[in-house]
């Protein structure tokens, strides 16, 4: 099938490198040049495990190319995947620009029939919003192509996308119940049908449940984190250990494993926008959603709470301490820094005059780039940063070592060459990659989140 993606970010990219690798004719549109050339070049502008070989099996063999002809990108595709960025607005709400200015393109230039379908994450009633924006355009230039809008949310995970993309546990597809609407259902079903040949995985619903649906799956996933965060500092204080209670509790099957690792917070370009958007929502409606501001309010000060132990352990004087940072992504296999918890805590360590060296093993040249933003008002701090070789090469001097991302390399280290290089035999582990008892054993101060055992 003929398919156009606009905007060529985590979620545009991988759509559209998944559906040429299932053997569609993928035409990807984004408004930013660099971006087009880097990929151009054959190169990715992000990491993201796999997608690099997808993307050049894909563009040899002719099914994939990479464009700026918004022109061009209209007349390509039958369907048209909207996939631009919804940062938040200033009160939280969802910013809706990319997505209105990508739906008027689509108006502009279409002479026949359109699946217009929003993959970006958007408030119920988007979809009424965008057809609004194709039909004024329509009317501008006396048109009269048809076309129907279609909810299709994408649930793949940063560092998995691909693998989310190609077996997803679910698809949701919601339109409408127009003729254009069951035409636009007809294309999507056979657009999909690969993914369904072992079991059917599509949740057929109208347009603005599935709109609903992305919101409450990301709105559940947070309240869990946040809820397990809660468990653990009040483990911290009764003197239990939120490990053990993890396993006590999954093992219920009406709660289940997933989601529910205490650490120092949720962060990403996805859970904080999307939890603040579903209350402005309900705002919009007159309605609070209780537990959703406590999600939020727990994960602010879950983002500090590594800080806050580190300045109770040094009897909050930590002017000239030198601390080691492992891991500066919101989470491992992804150099995606937005919202990340490594950033609440370099930026407290510092402004309280201590120094930082830090390693991850692939956010290092965008922590460079977002250091600069977030040490805009203090650039003499940025000399306070050292950007380690490799984890162990970090630790040289360090009066602590503070875990921040759980990527696979941090969790068997060489403790012996860890208790060498620190100045101290302390660590802070923010996502409780070590045991407690075994870090007692090897005479190493450990401090997790929630794990403060009464022996
Ligand atoms: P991103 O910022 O990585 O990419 C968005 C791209 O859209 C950018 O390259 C930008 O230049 C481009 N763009 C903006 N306006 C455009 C226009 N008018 N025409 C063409 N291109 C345009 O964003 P992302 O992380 O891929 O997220 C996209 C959407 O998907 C968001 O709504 C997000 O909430 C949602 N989502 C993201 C993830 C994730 O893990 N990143 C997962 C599920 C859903």
């Amino acid at each position: 099938m003929k398919i156009t993606i606009i905007g060529t970010g985590y979620v545009g990219l991988v759509t559209g490198a998944c559906l040429a690798e299932l053997g569609n004719d993928v035409f990807c549109l984004d408004v930013d040049q660099r971006k087009i050339d880097i990929l151009n070049n054959g190169e990715i502008p992000i990491h993201e495990p796999g997608l690099e070989e997808v993307v050049a099996r894909n563009r040899a063999a002719g099914r994939i190319r990479f464009s700026t002809d918004v022109e061009a990108s209209v007349a390509h595709g039958d369907i048209q995947f909207i996939a631009v960025g919804t940062p938040p607005d200033e009160d939280g709400s969802a910013d809706l620009q990319y997505v209105l200015a990508a739906a008027r393109n689509i108006g502009k230039y279409m002479t026949g029939f359109k699946v217009i379908v929003d993959k970006s994450t958007v408030p119920v009633g988007t979809a009424d919003r965008v057809s609004v924006a194709v039909q004024e355009e329509l009317a501008a230039r006396a048109a009269t192509a048809t076309f129907s809008v279609v909810s299709n949310p994408e649930f793949l995970k940063e560092g998995a996308a691909v693998e989310d993309f190609m077996r997803p546990d679910r698809i949701v597809i919601g339109c409408d119940a127009t003729p254009q609407g069951e035409k636009a259902r007809d294309m999507m079903k056979k657009l999909y049908t690969p993914f369904n040949r072992n079991r059917e995985r599509t949740y057929w619903m109208d347009v603005r449940s599935a709109e609903f649906t992305k919101y409450a799956a990301n709105a559940m996933l947070a309240t869990r984190i946040s809820f397990m965060n809660e468990l653990a500092n009040l483990a911290d204080h009764v003197g239990a250990d939120i490990e053990a209670v993890r396993h006590g509790i999954g093992s219920d099957p009406r709660i289940g494993h997933s989601f529910l690792y205490a650490g120092c917070g949720y962060g990403g370009s996805c859970f904080p926008k999307d939890v603040q958007a579903l209350e402005r929502t309900a705002q919009d409606y007159g309605l609070n959603l209780l537990i959703l501001q406590a999600v939020e309010e727990v994960n602010a000060r879950q983002k500090q709470i590594l800080g806050a132990k580190i300045m109770q352990r040094f009897d909050n004087q930590i002017v000239g301490k030198h601390f080691a940072i492992w891991g500066l992504a919101f989470k491992p296999n992804t150099d995606d820094m937005r919202a990340a918890s490594s950033r609440v805590l370099i930026g407290e360590l510092l402004r309280n005059g201590a120094t930082v060296a830090v390693y991850d093993p692939v956010s290092m040249e965008e922590a460079k780039r977002v250091f600069e933003l977030d040490f805009y008002d203090a650039p003499e701090l940025l000399a306070s940063i050292r950007y380690a070789e490799n984890p162990m090469d970090a630790l040289n001097g360090a009066d602590a070592l503070a875990i921040v991302t759980e990527w696979k390399a941090f969790r068997s280290p060489d403790f012996d060459q860890v208790k060498q290089r620190l100045k101290q035999a302390v660590i802070f582990d923010g996502r409780n990659l070590f045991e407690p008892a075994v870090m007692t054993e090897l005479g190493i101060e450990y401090h997790g989140i929630g794990r403060s055992v009464l022996t």
